[in-house]
């Protein structure tokens, strides 16, 4: 179970008002899309679940509790770039979201334990497409290569909540193609809840079971609640 409730939020900025009064419950298992244009708060959305954000007013909750400040194994975040660790190959950098999930703290696996993770790792490897390349550093790849890497690494953290912002953004429309046919198998088989930021409607449609479009707030404090538009 992995259900996201946002009771009554607002994030203010000093006088900026960036979220205002967002009551929204995500189930389990939804594949949310949230769209907007730039300004309009979905970076300060996701660090709120990420825990990177406090709520000025309401609070943010998983499974009906607080998040812990600290940013756990339970959340992964894909960014449109440099997510992976630049001097480990991809198969540490796989590995060490499976260590990230064992032991946060020291991140090491020894003996059988590790043995365990690396078996785990080359599947994970395997089903994203970079079997051939596990010995390789992240600057011997291409973008699209890097981005199926970072998701690999989010995905073995097994996170209950998986982000992503703008995470196909940088890549070309064939690599794109190819990143939306392989994101929606590795939901469904995780069982995550996924929240992703995109600029790209068609992107959102295709993928997403929810969208919502979060606007720069209004001038006017009395307007209705800005959204919850539902697709299936
Ligand atoms: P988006 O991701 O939709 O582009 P953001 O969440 O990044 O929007 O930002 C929403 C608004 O909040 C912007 O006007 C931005 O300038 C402002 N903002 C974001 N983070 C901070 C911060 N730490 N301090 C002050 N203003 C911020
Ligand atoms: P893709 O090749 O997966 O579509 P991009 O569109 O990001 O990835 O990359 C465009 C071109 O730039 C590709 O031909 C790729 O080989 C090259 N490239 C991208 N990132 C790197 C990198 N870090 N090192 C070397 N070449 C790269």
């Amino acid at each position: 179970m992995s259900t996201l409730s946002f009771r009554n939020v607002w994030v203010e900025y000093g006088n900026q008002v960036v979220l205002e009064r967002i009551n929204l419950e995500i189930a389990s298992g939804t594949f949310l899309s949230i769209v907007g244009p730039s300004g309009a708060g979905k970076s300060t959305f996701l660090r709120l679940i990420l825990g990177q954000e406090r709520p000025t007013q309401g609070s943010v909750l998983l499974d009906g509790r607080p998040f812990p400040a600290e940013p756990g194994p339970d959340r992964g975040i894909v960014f449109q770039r440099y997510s992976v660790f630049p001097h480990l190959t991809v198969l540490g950098n796989v590995l060490l979201g499976y260590e990230l999930a064992s032991s946060p703290l020291t991140a090491r696996l020894l003996g059988t334990a590790r043995k365990a993770a690396v078996e785990k790792s080359l599947a994970l490897i395997e089903a994203v497409g970079l079997a051939e390349h596990c010995d390789k550093y992240p600057s011997a790849l291409s973008g699209g290569m890097q981005q199926r890497l970072a998701i690999a690494q989010a995905l073995a953290k097994q996170p209950r909540v998986l982000l992503l912002d703008e995470p196909f953004g940088a890549l070309d429309p064939g690599t794109r193609a190819q990143m939306h046919a392989l994101i929606k198998p590795l939901w469904r088989e995780h069982k995550m809840t996924i929240v992703m930021v995109t600029h790209d409607i068609k992107e959102a449609f295709g993928l997403a079971t929810r969208l919502i479009a979060l606007d720069r707030p209004r001038k006017d404090p009395q307007a209705p609640e800005r959204f919850g538009a539902r697709i299936t």
